[in-house]
């Protein structure tokens, strides 16, 4: 049995659908079909996500709402009418939709999360409704009747573990099940969504739950690629990958899968496979336990700007136990979650994400760190990328650093900072957001269309 999840693009549009069903009658072993919200159908479209929250932003913000609820619904009137369905379904979202506008707004997230939930609900529905009128026998399924119970941590939410007996179930279901990506139900009734894109995650649950098989993820690339082909052209596609890979790279910047979709195949031991439904023929990324072949060292090469670091410098400090716990626990009473944090003997960095990190909160915590720390120097650097070398077999290999930082020298880009060890099958380079590109083209040049080191 095979759970199969379909992203947004595959779905922006009628003939889009069309071409998904026909995929699902193409192996009747595809009997779990997760879907997204209808996605862009030109890169200057808007996703219905988007739509969904200016909904909630706009009534939020005073609006009565109206404009955006129609820009969702006609979305999906134009896709039952092009299907040959009768309006019934959008019609019920046009409804449903004032009603989550209408909803109790003291908690935002919550509120929100009602919203943005609707995209993947109605396109599960629509969806299912194209199979039946194909001749299928197809059921959504609704999350809270399948017993997909998430923490209620809105806009970021997790799987509680007793979700999986029930989830389990639908392995027997008669059938196709259609169910919706992105969100679940708190144990209080009220709707909750994972993080963007987290529809993936949806899919790995479900076939972890089920005993999949495999999970196939269709998306709208023919693999995934050892480097961003918008930064490097002509990247090389990668065949096989192990999950360890894949979650590093996708923390690091890798969007063709959603971190933390990676875990719950992973602990369940099935393989995911990622594919093109705009080209179905194209044998894809298979993400495996462990390589078959040990020999590809680096698989692929991750960069994402955004990033900031905190530098701070105390003479001693390596004498002083409970430093480093008392940084940390100083960030975590202002709500900063951090990535990284290399050290020396007198100095720690910490590399937090930019977007959460605003000027008051810099303020206050270099306040902290001299008044409550005693730190003799500390301040912030922002406009960093993070790029980082993935691979398994780097665990073997002699000499990726040097061949590394040589790249980046020759390159003219200056590392600021360097992380190895702390994973040993990544390292991690932080430089000028500005040098990025600079940066991913140079190791993509060494480690790949050099002396045959990568492959
Ligand atoms: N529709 C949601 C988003 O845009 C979830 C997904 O597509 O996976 O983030």
């Amino acid at each position: 049995m095979k759970v199969c999840k379909f992203g947004g693009t595959s779905l922006a549009d009628a003939g889009q659908m069309q071409k998904v069903c026909s995929m699902v009658e193409a192996d009747p072993q595809r009997r779990i079909v997760v879907v997204s919200a209808p996605g862009k159908r030109s890169s200057t479209d808007t996703k219905v996500t988007d739509l969904l929250i200016r909904c909630g932003e706009d009534v939020l913000a005073g609006k009565d709402g109206q404009a955006a609820r129609r820009a969702v619904v006609e979305r999906f009137e134009s896709i039952e009418r092009d299907l040959g369905l009768s309006s019934d379904i959008s019609r019920a979202m046009d409804a449903d939709l004032s009603q989550r506008q209408a909803a109790d707004r003291t908690h935002r997230g919550r509120y929100l999360d009602a919203l943005k939930a609707a995209g993947e609900d109605y396109s599960a529905r629509i969806f299912a409704a194209a199979l039946t009128k194909r001749g299928h026998n197809a059921t959504y399924v609704n999350p809270k009747d399948a017993g997909m119970w998430l923490s209620d941590e809105f806009g970021n939410a997790r799987l509680l573990p007793e979700s999986n007996a029930q989830l389990a179930r639908l392995r027997d279901h008669e059938g196709i099940v259609v169910f919706p990506g992105f969100f679940g139900y708190t144990r209080s009734g009220s709707i909750v969504t994972f993080s963007r894109g987290g529809s993936d995650i949806t899919g790995s649950i479900l076939a972890a739950a089920v005993r999949a098989d495999i999970y196939e993820n269709f998306t709208d690339v023919d693999s995934v690629f050892a480097a961003d082909p918008r930064l490097v052209s002509g990247a090389a596609a990668i065949q096989e990958m192990t999950y360890r890979e894949m979650r590093e790279l996708a923390y690091a910047g890798f969007s063709v899968l959603h971190d933390e979709a990676i875990i719950p195949a992973f602990h369940a031991g099935i393989p995911i496979c990622i594919r093109n439904t705009n080209r179905p023929e194209a044998p894809g990324t298979m993400i495996v336990p462990a390589h078959r072949n040990m020999r590809a060292r680096v698989v692929g090469i991750a960069s994402d700007a955004g990033f900031c670091t905190i530098y701070l410098s105390k003479y001693l400090m390596n004498r002083e136990i409970g430093f480093g716990r008392r940084v940390l626990q100083m960030l975590e009473e202002e709500k900063l979650s951090y990535e990284h944090s290399p050290s020396g003997i007198d100095n720690m960095s910490v590399i937090l994400k930019e977007s959460g990190f605003s000027a008051e909160a810099e303020k206050r915590v270099l306040q902290r760190l001299s008044g409550e720390l005693g730190v003799d120097d500390a301040g912030v650097e922002r406009g960093l990328a993070l790029v980082m070398i993935v691979g398994e077999g780097m665990r073997y290999a002699v000499g990726m650093a040097a061949k590394a930082t040589a790249a980046l020298a020759q390159a003219g880009v200056n590392i600021e900072m360097m992380n190895q060890g702390s994973s040993e099958i990544s390292m991690m380079f932080g430089v000028k957001a500005a040098d990025r590109q600079q940066a991913v083209r140079a190791l993509y040049q060494a480690f790949f269309e050099g002396r045959g080191a990568a492959s």
